[in-house]
C-alpha cells in the first residue's frame, strides 16, 4: 500500500514567526502520524531555515515551491537545487500551476528544473492539471499526457524512483470548487496508466499522486478513498493547524482502518 503524503503549500504567505509556529504545531501531530502517513511543508524560501530548524527532529518533511535549473553562479532572484538541499528540503515542487500561468513556465522549463532537482537528489512533486475551458472541451487527459510527457521527457525509471505528481485542476485551486472524487479517481487512473504506459506497470504503482484544488476537513475522506488517490497538496487550508491537522488526521484514518 502506497503511502500518503498530505502535502502542504504556503505559497507567498506567512510571516517568520507564524510560519515557525505552525511547523511547531505540526510537529508535534507527527510525532503521532502512523507509519502510513507522511507529512510535508512547503514554505516560502526566506523561512526555509527557520522552519528547519523547528522541524530537526520531526517527522515532517520540509520541501519548497520551486528551484532554479542551473548550478549556481550568474542568476539574479533564482535559488539553486544545492541551495535547498543545504537548507534541509528534502522535496521541490514543481510546475505549480500558478508557476505555469502567472509566471509564464513552460513545460520543457518545468522539465529542466525536474531533472535538475532529481540530479541534486530533491524529491520532486510534480504539478499538473487542466484548465477550466481545457476540461469544458474535452481535453483534460490530453492536457495531462502533454504536462506529463513534458516534465519528464529524459526522466528515466530510475531517475524517477522517488517521483510523486499532484494532480491539480486549475479550476479547482484556491476557488472552493473541488474535483468531485469521481473526478479525482478518473484523473488519477488516468495518470497511473500514463506512467504505466512510460514506464512499466510495477513502477506506476509505486508512485504517490496526490490530488489538490481546495482541499479541506470536509472533502478529504472522500477524496483520499480513491484507488489512486495517495495523498493531497493542500494550499489555502494548509496555513493554520486547525484547517491542516484535520486533513492528517482524515488521512491518518484512513491507513488505520484499511
Ligand atoms: C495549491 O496551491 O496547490 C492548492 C491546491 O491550493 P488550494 O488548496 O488553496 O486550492
Amino acid at each position: 500500500m502506497r503511502r500518503f503524503l498530505i502535502a502542504g503549500n504556503w505559497k507567498m504567505n506567512t510571516t517568520r514567526q507564524s510560519a515557525v509556529g505552525l511547523a511547531g504545531e505540526l510537529a508535534a501531530v507527527a510525532a503521532g502520524t502512523e507509519a502510513g502517513v507522511e507529512i510535508l511543508v512547503a514554505p516560502p524560501y526566506p523561512y526555509l531555515i527557520p522552519v528547519a530548524e523547528k522541524l530537526n527532529g520531526s517527522a515532517v518533511q520540509l520541501g519548497a515551491q520551486d528551484v532554479y535549473f542551473e548550478a549556481p553562479g550568474a542568476f539574479t532572484g533564482e535559488v539553486a537545487v544545492e541551495m535547498l538541499a543545504d537548507c534541509g528540503c528534502g522535496y521541490v515542487i514543481l510546475g505549480h500551476s500558478e508557476r505555469r500561468h502567472v509566471m509564464g513556465e513552460t513545460d520543457e522549463i518545468v522539465n529542466r528544473k525536474t531533472r535538475a532537482a532529481i540530479s541534486g537528489g530533491l524529491r520532486v512533486v510534480l504539478c499538473v492539471g487542466e484548465l477550466l475551458s481545457e476540461r469544458q472541451a474535452g481535453q483534460t487527459e490530453e492536457v495531462l499526457d502533454r504536462q506529463m510527457q513534458g516534465g519528464l521527457a529524459g526522466v528515466s525509471e530510475t531517475d524517477a524512483v522517488e517521483l510523486v505528481i499532484a494532480y491539480e485542476p486549475v479550476w479547482a485551486i484556491g476557488t472552493g470548487v473541488t474535483a468531485t472524487p469521481e473526478q479525482a479517481e478518473s484523473a488519477h487512473e488516468h495518470l497511473r496508466n500514463w506512467l504505466a504506459t512510460r514506464y512499466t506497470p510495477a513502477f506506476s504503482q509505486k508512485v504517490r499522486i496526490l490530488y489538490g484544488g481546495s482541499v479541506k476537513a470536509d472533502n478529504a475522506e472522500s477524496l483520499l478513498s480513491q484507488t489512486n488517490v495517495d495523498g493531497a497538496l493542500v494550499g489555502g487550508a494548509s496555513l493554520k493547524s486547525s484547517t491542516f491537522v484535520p486533513i492528517i488526521e482524515a488521512a491518518r484514518k484512513l491507513r488505520t482502518t484499511v
